[in-house]
């Protein structure tokens, strides 16, 4: 006997299967992005408005065709079937926040749910209409199952994908309205496998009361939907509402940080910044990192250039220089800006080579000048560098030797680089002994002067002596090519040099009291002291209390400290106002020995002991130097031969008439034995070349 559905209540079952699809879409959405943070009571009334969704659906379409029979409807199946219906949707709000997973996840989750809408379906009308399994036509079924396997394939898939992206309320509507048309149809193609062969009892009135069950059924379930639907939405609201304030807040937080971690004049990042990020790169160092190497960079004369420009002319000398090291850099390296003018950089898996490489590079942009409004300036730069194996390392070591290596970089000679090294730990500590030590020892009493004579070649005369300092340190005897940079560096130079000077003098004026020849005293000054405006007045008062004739006292400068001619030309001609002479000291052995006597007034050119070493075999050193010896002579300066030490030496240097100075005649000397070493050559002016060396 053929069945036929009743009309309205199609429709009725269309509309209850829409607006549970459409609970379905917005609970799913609601679970997928709460996921576990929705309060186990909500999901309970999820479970019960979907599974009662999915079973009044039922209840309405087998009703619709049950609508012109009699029937005895068995409650305890439907109550079955509607537990089954709430375990279905539980199954599914347990695995939608789990998205759709593998393939055989995938077909296990199709079965599953294929065979809950079956058994769901199965139970609705054997509660309905008593329908026993024998009747079920085996083809139609399988058919069926087919078709439910193959809606839910397509429910999940569909539901993923309205899960990827963010979904208006219009798409959500069409969406459970294709979902509902979906059901219904599957409901009733799925209704009629039941029954092609089954009896029914006859017609009993007009089924008003059955449509009135299926409205009531409708309504009860509408409620519960509508209900579960508006909680999931205002929540979903709130979720919207709260990922908007927090995207804020991190915008605002990525702002903030950007700004904390940026350096405000050059760009870019900071100290902040740097450390984090060394940080960072330590603590995910896996294997593939094995090396971390930084370099500190720092411009040797910025304060000059602010001098010289002012502060915002070194603020946009440090903006063009900074570019012009970024370019330098490989893009993988990022410059930071550590202080004033101090940068700092980090090398992942850095070598030695490449380092140098890197340093020598930017040496070599530092060096060209920039341009600022109409002025061209330039600061060279030093580098300290610390390479370290990531293993057993910390940041703070790693700066603190690059630190080390910069200080040490800068104490060389600066415009150069140095790696970090245990021996430059060592120095550094020793450094740092001499300087304390250096402190007290003038107080002390611990230096003392020796002097060694000068001797005028062709007649044997001694003319001058030359002071050198000595110190008797707590360290030991600590020679002066250590502990005079060490005294230049921590500025207790002047005092040590004021010393010096004022002991030699009293010491000539000693001399000059016994009656002794005429000679004079020279005295090494270093560049930081001559170039102390306040150096010549401290001159002239000494001469003036040791009652000196300003003539016997020779000052002995070295290149370095024409490194300012202007300065330095206003100094020497303060000194040769007050009437002391004049020399250059270590002539040869700088790059710019030439510039030094051309463009000052010298009484005395030293030429350095490396030039005369090399002179025995070599007439081309030999030519260099008898070049040097007359370029002194045609400024009309006298001219000194350091480190004379054999005989050998002292022939050939006789030829060129000038004054030698070495251990062949005397090394230094305290005054004392500097006195008999005198006496010997007063006595026999041939001494000359027998000279007595006295230790
Ligand atoms: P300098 O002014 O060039 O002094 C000459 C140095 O050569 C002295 O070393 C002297 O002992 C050494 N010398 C002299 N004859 C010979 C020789 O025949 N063979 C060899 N091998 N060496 C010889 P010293 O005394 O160790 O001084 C080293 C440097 O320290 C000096 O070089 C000078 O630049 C500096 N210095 C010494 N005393 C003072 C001082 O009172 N003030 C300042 N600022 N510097 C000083
Ligand atoms: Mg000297
Ligand atoms: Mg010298």
């Amino acid at each position: 006997m053929a069945m036929f559905p009743h009309i309205s209540l199609i429709f009725l079952s269309s509309i209850v299967s829409i607006a549970t699809s459409y609970t379905v879409l917005i609970l799913i959405e609601y679970i997928s992005r709460r996921k576990k943070a929705i309060h186990s009571r909500s999901k309970v009334l999820a479970i019960l408005a979907l599974g009662s969704g999915f079973f009044g659906m039922q209840v309405i379409g087998i009703l619709t065709f049950a609508a012109e029979y009699r029937f005895t409807p068995r409650f305890e199946l439907l109550a079955l079937g509607l537990v089954t219906a709430c375990l279905l949707a539980a199954y599914i709000v347990k695995i939608i926040p789990k998205g759709i997973g593998s393939r055989s996840e995938m077909t296990k989750r199709i079965i599953l749910s294929a065979f809950l809408v079956k058994a769901v379906h199965f139970l609705g009308l054997s509660g309905i209409l008593s329908v026993r399994f024998s009747a079920i036509s085996a083809s139609y079924y399988l058919l069926s199952a087919i078709m439910v396997l193959g809606v839910t394939y397509f429910g999940f898939r569909f539901v993923q994908q309205s899960n990827a992206k963010q979904v208006t309320e219009r798409q959500r509507l069409i969406n459970a309205a294709i979902m509902g048309a979906v059901l219904t149809l599957l409901h009733y193609t799925s209704t009629n496998t039941f029954y092609s062969n089954m009896a029914l009892p006859p017609v009993v009135g007009d089924g008003l009361w059955v449509i009135s069950t299926a409205v009531f059924v409708a309504l009860i379930v509408s409620l519960l939907l509508v209900f579960a639907a508006n909680l999931a939405l205002v929540d979903l609201h709130a979720l919207e509402t709260e990922t908007g304030l927090l995207q804020q807040v991190k915008a605002s937080e990525n702002r903030f940080r950007t700004l904390a971690y940026t350096d405000q004049l050059t760009g870019v990042p900071n100290r902040h910044w740097f450390f984090a990020h060394l940080r960072e790169v330590l603590d995910s160092a896996d294997g593939n990192l094995k090396t971390i190497g930084v370099v500190l960079l720092d411009f040797d004369d910025f304060k000059s250039i602010n001098e010289l420009i002012g502060q915002d002319g070194g603020d946009e000398f440090l903006k063009k220089i900074v570019e012009r090291l970024k370019a330098v850099l490989p893009e993988s390296i990022t410059l930071a800006r550590l202080s004033g003018d101090e940068f700092i950089f980090a090398v992942e898996n850095a070598k030695k080579a490449d380092l140098e490489q890197l340093c020598q590079n930017i040496l070599l942009v530092a060096e060209e000048p920039v341009h600022i409004g109409e002025r061209s300036v330039s600061s060279g730069v030093s580098l300290g560098i610390s390479c370290q194996e990531v293993r057993e390392l910390n940041e703070e070591n790693l700066i603190k030797q690059a630190d080390l290596a910069l200080f040490m970089a800068k104490s060389a000679g600066k415009e150069s680089y140095r790696f970090f090294s245990p021996e430059l730990l060592d120095s550094s500590i020793r450094k740092q002994e001499i300087t304390s030590a250096l402190q007290q020892a003038l107080v002390n009493g611990e230096f003392s002067v020796h002097y060694q004579p000068q001797i005028e070649l062709v007649s044997g005369r001694v003319i001058g002596f030359e002071a050198l300092l000595r110190w008797n340190s707590t360290l030991g005897a600590v020679p002066p090519s250590e502990f005079i940079p060490v005294a230049e560096e921590c500025g207790a130079i002047h005092s040590i040099g004021e010393w010096v000077l004022r002991e030699a003098c009293q010491q000539l004026k000693a001399w000059r009291k016994e009656g002794r020849p005429d000679v004079h005293v020279s005295v090494n000054v270093s560049a930081k002291q001559f170039l102390d405006p306040k150096f010549a007045e401290k001159v002239s008062s000494i001469l003036i209390a040791t009652d000196v004739p300003a003539r016997c006292v020779e000052i002995e400068i070295t290149e370095s400290v024409m490194i300012d001619l202007d300065t330095a030309a206003g100094l020497v001609e303060e000194l040769q106002d007050i009437g002391v002479k004049l020399a250059i000291d270590d002539f040869g052995t700088g790059y710019s020995s030439l510039n030094a006597v051309k463009n000052i007034q010298i009484d005395t050119l030293k030429i350095d002991k490396s030039l005369v070493d090399e002179v025995l075999g070599s007439d081309r050193s030999m030519a260099i130097l008898a070049t040097i010896i007359e370029l002194g002579k045609n400024l009309g300066a006298d001219v000194v031969v350091e480190g004379l030490e054999t005989l050998e030496q002292v022939n050939l240097m006789k030829q060129y008439e000038i004054i030698g100075q070495g251990y062949y005649f005397s090394r230094p000397l305290p005054a004392d034995k500097a006195v008999r070493v005198w006496d010997k050559y007063l006595e026999q002016p041939d001494g000359l070349f027998h000279a007595p060396i006295l230790y």
